[in-house]
């Protein structure tokens, strides 16, 4: 937020004041800002700043999670102050901007319950629900937009891209494992010991082999066996909590891929995305078929892994070398 400067001062001029509107009269005690050009109330004033500062800690809570404590201190800002709802509109922008979609709904959300006619609030919304995968959330968001404005084209084409979203979500859940796609649970984390495993990092490292010795292929890590959308938390809970995030976890699996197939050129080519599902994050790995042989090294053994339907299969030495013949030639 700004600061603005505001002197207590005996009025020399008439004027309204900036905050309650009414009139403030020559000669009375008052405030003056000299960037704002404007007069305000001494207690008006002393109200204002009051609500500033209770804006600037919901904000705080926001970050910190504690969503009942923000609800209270923007009420209590915006009873103080109903219209003046800047500071909150730039802060859940910054949100957005900063990726933080939930918490910038939030922070739209209680911008909306005082002002439920802003369209700007509600697209925004919108945009926050539609990143976090919430099409449904979005969808209603924009409705509500088109409600008020019929022609509004933002809220025409955002609905329409909510909408394609679902198709996304329809092709995760009917999309099963065959020869060109992997899903994995998780990467690291143990579902039985509930912490990380080197053990279940390989089966991916493996499935990622496998593909490339084969014709290529996606694994997607955060979708259980069954096809549920699961999500990334709870590999995101076994780093710490500065690098609970994409970059680092990809990061994280190029460096095991690496360490366990000891070859960087092939590692350079693996792309990752990070699409949101059903509301949740889940990490994308496409791989190619290499051009020469991979092999998946746990320790000093080595082993040689290809695609076979909808599983990675370990060849013996004598099949190794019947494969890479007909395959690598
Ligand atoms: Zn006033």
């Amino acid at each position: 937020m700004q600061l603005v400067h505001w002197l207590t001062m005996q009025l020399k001029y008439s004027g309204y004041c900036v905050v309650c509107g009414n009139r403030i009269s020559a000669n009375e005690k008052g405030q003056w800002s000299p960037g704002l050009k404007a007069v305000r109330h001494l207690h008006c004033g002393n109200n204002a700043d009051l609500a500033d500062e209770l804006k600037r800690k919901a904000i705080d809570y926001i970050i910190a999670g504690k969503i009942d404590e923000a609800k209270n201190s923007i009420s209590d800002a915006l009873k103080i102050e109903p219209a003046n709802t800047e500071y909150l509109y730039e802060k859940a922008n910054e949100l957005f901007a900063d990726k933080q979609y939930e918490k910038s709904a939030f922070l739209y959300d209680m911008i909306i319950e005082k002002q439920p006619n802003s369209i700007y609030a509600l697209i925004n919304k919108g945009a926050a629900f539609h990143s976090l995968g919430r099409y449904t959330d979005a969808i209603v968001c924009y409705d509500k937009v088109l409600e008020l404005d019929e022609r509004n084209e933002a809220a025409r084409k955002n609905k329409e891209l909510a909408i394609n979203g679902f198709g996304r979500d329809e092709e995760v859940v009917t999309y099963g494992e065959d020869a060109s796609l992997e899903n994995k649970e998780t990467f690291r984390y143990d579902i039985k010991t509930k912490s990380p495993n080197p053990k279940v990092e390989e089966e991916t490292i493996i499935a990622v082999c496998a593909f490339l010795n084969s014709n290529g292929g996606k694994v997607r890590i955060g979708i259980s066996d069954k096809r549920t959308v699961i999500g990334l938390e709870r590999d995101y809970s076994t780093f710490k909590e500065t690098d609970r995030n994409e970059d680092f976890f990809e990061l994280h699996i190029r460096e095991k891929m690496d360490a366990m197939s000891k070859n960087r050129l092939i590692v350079s080519k693996l792309t990752f995305a990070f699409p949101i599902y059903d509301g949740k994050r889940i990490c994308e790995i496409e791989v190619p078929g290499s051009k020469e042989p991979v092999y998946f090294k746990s320790g000093q053994d080595e082993q040689f892994y290809i695609r076979d339907g909808n599983r990675s299969k370990k060849l013996s030495p004598s099949e190794i070398v019947k494969y890479c013949k007909d395959r690598f030639n």
